[in-house]
């Protein structure tokens, strides 16, 4: 790597002369997922006129909601806070049936947003239930896509498998007729660990063809692995809330490598730059390039810096609006 920086932490104190090479991951940033909510919110705020309510952060992003709400957007948790002649999106990750029902049973105007690749494993859960299988579901309790998933099937014909530990503790037996589904934005590799273990202590389960981790999540963790080995540090930019972004430092932590979280060019320090030579820089499915840019201009000023975008795949996914907007 380069030499190390001696400066500690005033940023009068860094050589602004010393190279810094910054690896930029691509794909990054918004998936076609949060494309397609945001421009939902966008259409939908011409189309009704504000407000729009948006039930739940319509992507785990705070610049995104916002700048939303400086549209006129207001974000609320629950339809209970919503006027029953407002119009009321849903976020993309999805909701539990109830929801929809409670809308319908309020004759409320709603429109959801659900990521086409989330409803998709909640169509699958729906088959798995009619089969009459037991699903286990792979995921991270509390996050919204979890509570929309398991909100999809009668209670007690789901079960949350966080870690390969917790899969020694179903009490299930290998007479059961089983069946797994996946969070979309999950680490590939942790998955495939709790996979295997079910697959091991149940050898009929069965799953979908392939997990249901989104390409994504797969293609921006696989961009992550190629960068981490020549940084000295990563930069992911996410929210904290963000399941594929927390993901992202993690595969660069694995990776040996030092990786931190950040939301926004004002949370970076000029003491991480101490004997850097070279950054990489990425963002979850929720970040806007313009916050990509951010972080690019703040590491200029301290520091001569060096671009490269690293391209380990093309992402050519677009999903089509809800009718209810495009008419
Ligand atoms: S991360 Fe994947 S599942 Fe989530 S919104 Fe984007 S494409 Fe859809």
């Amino acid at each position: 790597m380069n030499a190390p920086f001696q400066s500690t932490s005033a940023t009068s104190d860094i050589d602004p002369r010393l190279p810094l090479q910054l690896l930029i991951a691509a794909p990054r940033g918004f998936c076609a997922g949060v494309d397609r909510a945001i421009e939902i919110v966008e259409r939908a705020l011409e189309k009704y006129g504000s407000p729009v309510y948006v039930r739940h952060e319509i992507v785990h992003n705070r610049y995104v909601v916002e700048s939303l709400k400086a549209k006129g957007a207001v974000f609320v948790e629950e339809l209970d806070e919503v006027p029953d002649d407002a119009p009321v999106v849903f976020s993309a990750h999805g909701v539990p049936k109830t929801v929809p029902a409670e809308a319908e049973r309020r004759n409320m105007l709603y429109v959801d947003a659900t990521c086409p690749l989330v409803s998709k494993v909640h169509r699958q859960a729906e088959r798995q239930i009619e089969k009459g299988q037991h699903i286990l579901f792979i995921g991270h309790e509390g996050h919204p896509e979890v509570i929309g998933t398991m909100g999809q099937v009668p209670e007690g014909r789901i079960s949350l498998v966080e870690t390969v530990a917790d899969v020694a503790k179903l009490p299930f037996t290998q007479d059961d007729d089983l069946s797994y589904l996946t969070q979309t934005t999950l680490s590939v590799d942790d998955t495939r660990k709790i996979v295997e273990a079910l697959e091991d202590r149940f050898p009929q389960i069965v799953g979908p063809k392939a997990e249901d981790i989104c390409y994504a999540t797969s293609n921006r963790q696989a961009a992550v692995k190629q960068i981490a080995p020549s940084c000295d540090l990563v930069l992911v930019i996410g929210a904290p809330n963000s399941s594929n972004s927390v993901r992202l430092v993690e595969v660069a932590q694995r990776m040996g490598t030092d990786a931190r979280l950040i939301q926004r060019a004002t949370d970076l320090e000029p003491e991480w730059l101490e004997g850097v030579g070279t950054i990489g820089l990425t963002a979850g499915a929720s970040a806007p390039e313009q916050l990509v840019r951010e972080v690019v201009d703040r590491l200029s000023e301290w520091r001569q810096v060096e671009e490269t975008i690293v391209t380990t795949t093309e992402e050519k996914m677009v999903f089509k609006l809800p009718r209810q907007l495009t008419d």
